[in-house]
């Protein structure tokens, strides 16, 4: 068994052991500060007499992967830890048992996953969680980071574990003991990780992610934690000030005003195709060589209503439509009824190919955009001329 330094003191950055194993590339020291890994922290990285750890492995005893060693057993080493990277690891570590203590004091709510990484701190979650608990969670959290709490690990055997306390989940403790780790009076957990002397060093945790993670749990909240997290704050803020001036609001009443745009918004796109629609049952047929020729030009209109009207138009006999939508692309449909023989896909693709543009569909209903705007009344004199219907 490695004695595990990291147990014993999370601070520790550098260490002298003896190599006690080697297979390979694996080498097994006699004590070891670098974690190996678990309860979702990733494993440290650092060096053994100069050389890179990549990999670590935790079977009976601990082992550290070092590629192009030359170290025999007996030897003693000199050990240091990239302490940069643990120390942010051990903040987010700690700063996850707060975050999962605030969320479970409120709600009931079961871990799937935890990564923490120094790219990503993530817990995903079963149960119930809102934007507005989610607001209290992180408003207490950084209370009591502000404050400051002692962080404790105490070893307890199994039975001694009072189950109303402290958040354990039995059936994952292997041997008689449970490591507790306990933040002030706030918080107990087993766990067998590396985390804070005091929960002040965390200094700020903020979220900087909260989505539905189905199927594999309810919710995805990632976090930050320290300065990263004082920056994504910063950003945050002054983004949520910018969108609050565009929309005329204060930010703490963003929300409203947003929704109350929301509705304006969806009142207005109803009015627009009430009256789309009552512009394009306004549209009359020429007939042109005993053809019904429905030519049109408009802005505005949803392109589904005009594509539905052309398809309309058409659906009796000799019949064709032609009607463009004018905007910063212009817009061409192009229908017929069955009795016709025209090729609407080619024609589509034969006028609006000067323009930079494309189409696509089939022989009886095609269309296609151009790659500018382009005026309606010529591309509809072009698609004439093409079927041979030019207005006299
Ligand atoms: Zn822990």
């Amino acid at each position: 068994m490695t004695q595990k330094l990291y147990e014993v003191d999370p601070y520790l950055s550098e260490f002298e052991a003896r190599v006690d194993n080697i297979d390979g590339e694996w080498v097994a020291l006699d004590r070891t500060a670098f974690y190996p890994g678990g309860g979702g922290q990733d494993k440290d990285r650092g060096t053994i007499d100069g050389l890179e750890i990549s990999d670590s492995r935790f079977k009976d005893r601990i082992e550290h992967k070092v590629v192009g060693h030359d170290f025999y057993v007996g030897q003693v080493v000199h050990c240091r830890i990239d302490w940069v990277r643990r120390y942010g690891l051990m903040m987010s570590h700690t700063g996850e048992h707060l975050l999962f203590s605030a969320l479970s004091r409120r709600t009931e709510i079961e871990l799937v996953k935890i990564s923490l990484t120094p790219e990503k701190k993530s817990l995903i979650v079963k149960g119930e969680i809102s934007w507005n608990l989610i607001k209290e969670v992180l408003q207490e959290v950084n209370d009591l980071i502000f404050e400051g709490q002692d962080v404790k690990a105490e070893v307890l055997t199994k039975d001694c574990v009072d189950h109303t306390r402290t958040r354990v989940k039995m059936d994952r403790i292997h041997g008689d003991h449970v490591r507790v780790i306990s933040i002030g009076d706030y918080d107990e957990a087993a766990c067998a990780g590396v985390h804070l002397r005091n929960i002040k060093e965390i200094g700020f945790l903020m979220i900087t992610k909260f989505t539905s993670a189905k199927p594999v749990g309810d919710w995805e909240i990632e976090f930050q934690v320290g300065k990263e997290a004082a920056r994504s704050s910063n950003v945050f803020a002054v983004e949520m000030l910018r969108a609050s001036e565009v929309l005329g609001a204060q930010p703490h009443d963003f929300q409203v005003a947003f929704e109350n745009r929301e509705s304006e918004n969806r009142k207005t796109r109803e009015s627009l195709k009430q009256y789309s629609k009552v512009v394009l049952n306004a549209l009359e047929p020429t007939v042109i060589k005993g053809i019904s020729v429905y030519a049109g030009h408009f802005r505005g209109i949803d392109r589904k209503l005009l594509m539905d009207k052309a398809t309309s138009l058409t659906s009796g006999t000799m019949s064709i439509s032609v009607l463009v939508l004018e905007e910063d692309k212009s817009f061409l449909v192009l229908s017929r009824s069955n009795d016709q023989n025209i090729d609407c896909a080619s024609i589509v693709n034969d006028v609006l190919s000067p323009f930079g543009g494309r189409g696509g569909g089939k022989a009886g209903f095609a269309t296609g955009g151009t790659a500018g705007p382009v005026d309606g009344t010529t591309i509809i004199s072009k698609v004439l001329h093409h079927i041979g219907l030019d207005v006299e």
